[in-house]
């Protein structure tokens, strides 16, 4: 099974909740993927070994000078502007080639071949029973979807707990895509409102079935019940403003660590999951 967890901006407490989870859930293989690929921080909270790295490759066009006639016809092609023509020069713009392939298929003088780029590492992690994979955008490079879909390959038979990207655009939607259920973390402000509800969108417009989680739960949850509510979302858990889950997430150290109460809670959490998923099966 693949649980997602999205939140529509960053800070609001989603690897809290993905690492909480997957060290709450007993009796079958357990993996948090963290694909917040720009700034990974899972592994702040579950320390281990390192028991395998991988680089990470993706293709960009590479010109063949002598080939290329000038005619600019992959430069017109590439939707994502990542081809130039400047005089008689074709120039191309690593960081934004999404490695369709168009330009070195199409043109017609096969001046263009696809050429390796490294853009980040994929590392496995062991912690007692868990497995973390992590993923790493290199430095210098912006396109985060290939080392997202390289994490998500590590997926196991069991529980995927697989921790997003911060907003709602392609890098969330590749993490969430082909998930079973995603937990969308969110806080009781305006803010936090407008940010759930593009999220919400965002996981009906791929069918991905959701749940809320309120982080810095209090008098303000009004708003996110009755949004909830309006949109038939069932709030899973609530997580209070309290300065205890503040230090311990501050000092690094997950809180069902040291709580059964919280190791049960976020173990309920998990039960939830899974008959949710159960209803939108059935
Ligand atoms: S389509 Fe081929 S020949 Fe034309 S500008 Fe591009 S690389 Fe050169
Ligand atoms: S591979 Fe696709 S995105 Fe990259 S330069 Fe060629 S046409 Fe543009």
């Amino acid at each position: 099974m693949k649980i997602s967890i999205a939140s529509g901006k960053g800070g609001t407490g989603k690897t809290l909740v993905a690492t909480n989870l997957a060290l709450s859930i007993d009796n079958q293989p357990v993996q948090i993927l963290d694909c917040d690929v720009e700034e990974p921080n899972a592994h702040i909270f579950l320390k281990g070994d390192l028991i395998d790295e991988q680089r990470v490759y993706t293709q960009i066009p590479k010109v063949n000078e002598n080939q290329c006639q000038s005619c600019g016809k992959c430069a017109d092609l590439c939707v994502f502007n990542a081809m130039a023509l400047f005089d008689k020069t074709l120039l191309c713009f690593d960081d934004l080639c999404h490695s369709c392939g168009a330009c070195w298929q199409l043109c017609p003088e096969q001046a263009l071949e696809p050429f390796d780029k490294e853009i980040g590492t994929v590392k496995k992690t062991k912690i007692n029973d868990l497995t973390l994979v992590t993923g790493t955008l290199k430095i210098g490079t912006h396109i985060s979807p290939p080392i997202i879909k390289a994490v998500k390959e590590q997926c196991i038979t069991g529980i995927n707990i697989i921790d997003g990207p911060p907003g709602s655009s392609c890098p969330v939607m590749e993490t969430v895509s082909d998930t079973d259920y995603c937990v969308l973390v969110t806080e009781p402000t305006p803010f936090g409102l407008n940010d759930l509800t593009l999220a919400v969108e965002m996981l009906r417009s791929l069918a991905v079935p959701c749940g809320v989680v309120i982080n810095r739960d209090g008098a303000d949850s009004a708003m996110i019940e009755k949004f909830c509510q309006h949109n038939n979302l069932e709030i899973l858990m609530r997580i209070p403003l309290d300065i205890k889950i503040a230090q311990s997430y501050s000092q690094g150290i997950p809180i069902v660590q040291n709580s059964g109460e919280w190791q049960r809670k976020f173990n309920q959490l998990h039960q939830r999951i899974l008959k949710e998923v159960q209803a939108c099966k059935n």
